[in-house]
């Protein structure tokens, strides 16, 4: 089983022909309401590519509360865990999405705000089968912490998308097994201004590996949108510590969502037993076919998709 603790979001989006500076108002057009939240998202994309996942979230007594239940459902997903909230509204995301498929997105916490370590010792039966626990930082840092300690203990893989970038205490960073992170969230994460350039050069990547490794992550994936991602693995056994995962080419309408897809396509991955870099290269795949279709979840490809594309 795949546990994904964190956030549900009814995304509002809206498709522009470029992103709007301070100040300004532009027109768009094609407002749309759909189902997202990263960790909803991570959810849909494990259970769509043939994960068993449960999520642990929590929701408004609102209209986009029940979008969020049925869409995860409808994708497979055991939502028997997220709660409704009495006095707190379903988290939103307010997203504009440019001609190029890049995305700005602000989002207000709203019912994920509400998610507390309660909620994850009401949970702590699903840990029991656990082979990954998948977690972001769209719930607050004491949930994501309960969530990771209890993932520990059970032994499951502990992934931690560090996103949206916060700064996390030591100890959550000890507790994760495998570190998910964007190229923006890395150069935060590493305090460097800038991460190697889109011509990948496995020498520039050592110093960064080393980084990683001395804070306690030894195995770490950077995500870096259409020039693909690199996975860090100082504990590889007989393999390189750094591997380049080149991107799928494809014609990116929307790209809101897919550092999700991939990282719902590396839990399902990890958890049937891949190499850290196996479920990269697999994740690469789904990952770029979500970008080829507006909206997140709905975009998502099953197993079938990526097997496809793999083999062509
Ligand atoms: P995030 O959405 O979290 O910012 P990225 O933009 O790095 O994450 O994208 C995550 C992954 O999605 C990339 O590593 C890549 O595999 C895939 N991806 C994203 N954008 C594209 C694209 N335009 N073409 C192909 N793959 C893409």
């Amino acid at each position: 089983r795949i546990v994904v603790v964190g956030s549900l979001n009814a995304d509002l989006t809206i498709y522009c022909d470029r992103l709007p500076l301070p100040g300004e108002t532009l027109h768009g057009h094609g407002f749309a309401v759909n189902p997202g939240g990263k960790s909803a998202n991570q959810a849909v994309a494990a259970s769509k590519l043939g994960g068993r996942v449960s999520l642990v979230g929590a929701i408004g007594d609102d209209p986009n509360g029940t979008m969020l239940l049925d869409s995860t459902a409808h994708a497979g997903v055991d939502v028997s865990r997220v709660r409704r909230a009495a006095d707190a509204a379903t988290g939103v995301a307010i997203i504009s999405v440019d001609a190029a498929g890049e995305n700005s997105i602000i989002i207000s916490a709203g019912a994920n705000g509400t998610l507390a370590p309660a909620d994850v010792d009401a949970a702590v039966d699903l840990f029991d089968d656990a082979a990954v626990a998948c977690l972001c930082l769209e719930v607050g840092l004491d949930t994501v912490m309960a969530a990771a300690q209890a993932a520990r203990n059970a032994g499951a893989t502990v992934l931690l998308n560090l996103s949206p970038y916060a700064e996390v205490p030591q100890a959550l960073v000890r507790l994760s097994d495998v570190l998910l992170v964007n190229a923006h969230e890395a150069s935060l994460f590493l305090g460097k201004e800038a991460i190697p350039g889109t011509d990948f050069d496995a020498a520039e990547w050592e110093p960064l590996r080393k980084q990683f490794a001395d804070r306690g992550l030894q195995r770490v994936l950077v995500t870096l949108g259409a020039h693909g991602s690199v996975v860090l693995d100082s504990n590889a056994a007989g393999a390189q510590p750094i591997t380049f995962i080149a991107p799928t080419k494809v014609a990116a309408v929307d790209t809101t969502g897919a550092g999700d897809a991939f990282t719902g396509a590396v839990a399902v991955r990890l958890a049937a037993g891949e190499s850290l870099a196996e479920a990269a290269a697999f994740a690469s795949v789904a990952a770029a076919l979500a970008t080829t279709k507006k909206g997140t979840q709905a975009a998502y490809p099953d197993a079938a998709e990526v097997r496809l594309v793999r083999s062509s």
